[in-house]
């Protein structure tokens, strides 16, 4: 039975093993039952699926996901916290733990040897520090995947899900909406994890697209032209994209395929549309 959600028995645990925490892993461990059921109703995990959990730390989710879930691969970086998975894990058959780094794990091996190379669902309290290289990589390598639901830093989920115009929208922004529906599904204060994080967070749901909405001819172009427009964001499309080292249009290039768009040579990046800089990203190809 899932039993640490309940701060008691995590404190237990802790005890029992004399757990150190390693601020430099993002260590903050869930203790908060209506947030973990929360997150299983939002990832709508059903025996058919395979999941991979990035961070088990105690197994707190894990537990959960193992009896939900056909099965669970859970990657964690630190060796400290193996045995204490043996212990809290030790109930379920379809649990595999890998002690590895997730950003030098090759997933799509994962995935073609735990699940046929069939999409998985990815869920995870992530660690705060490499959440974005963690998204990134599992969207740019292509991992076979159906969802993505996790617990971040709030102003991260912010960003992943706002739109152009708004303070939060950025390269972040577009990259994740290229690849995924995203959709917060509640936010979460601090005191529901131990030790309290200093932010506020919250849970994500990317639900990934099967057919990309926004057609390009050139994704790297797309994607190199987001990151020089942003930046430099306060400065004008024509002058980020011109000065950016990466790429090698002139300001007159830009302004003339901004122009065909019917936009003004002043325009900034942050009003851009992801299909908008789709379009831009052709006429410059
Ligand atoms: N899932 C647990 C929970 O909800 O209580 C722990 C979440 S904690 C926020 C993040 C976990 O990710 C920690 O267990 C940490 O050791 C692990 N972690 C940090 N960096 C990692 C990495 N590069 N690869 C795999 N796991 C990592």
């Amino acid at each position: 039975m899932a039993t640490l959600g309940i701060p008691q028995n995590t404190i237990s645990i802790l005890q029992k093993y004399q757990f150190v925490f390693q601020k430099k892993y993002g260590q903050n461990f869930l203790v908060d039952t209506h947030v973990l059921e929360k997150i299983m109703d939002a990832a709508e995990i059903t025996k058919e699926d395979c999941v991979v959990e990035i961070g088990p730390g105690i197994g707190t989710m894990t537990q959960y996901l193992a009896e939900r879930a056909g099965a669970v691969v859970a990657v964690e970086i630190d060796k400290k916290l193996i045995p204490i998975l043996e212990e809290t894990l030790a109930a379920y058959d379809n649990v595999t733990v890998l002690n590895e780094d997730i950003i030098k794990v090759d997933l799509n091996r994962i995935v073609e040897e735990r699940n046929g190379g069939r999409p998985v669902k990815v869920v995870a309290n992530l660690p705060y520090y490499i959440t974005t290289p963690i998204i990134m990589s599992l969207f740019e390598n292509r991992v076979p995947l159906k969802s993505v639901t996790v617990m971040v830093q709030k102003e991260v989920a912010e960003r992943m899900q706002a739109g152009p115009g708004t303070k939060n929208y950025g390269a972040l922004s577009l990259a994740v909406q290229y690849y995924a529906k995203p959709e917060v599904v509640a936010n979460v204060p601090p005191n529901c994890f131990i030790p309290r994080p200093n932010v506020g967070s919250a849970v994500i749901r990317l639900t990934r697209y099967e057919e990309y909405p926004i057609a390009v001819k050139d994704e790297n172009l797309l994607f190199a032209l987001i990151r020089a427009s942003f930046n430099q964001r306060r400065k004008t499309l024509a002058n980020s994209l011109s000065n950016a080292a990466n790429l090698s249009f002139s300001r007159e290039q830009v302004a003339a395929a901004l122009e065909e768009m019917q936009l003004f040579p002043t325009v900034r990046g942050e009003a851009l549309t992801l299909a908008q800089f789709a379009e831009l990203a052709d006429l410059l190809s």
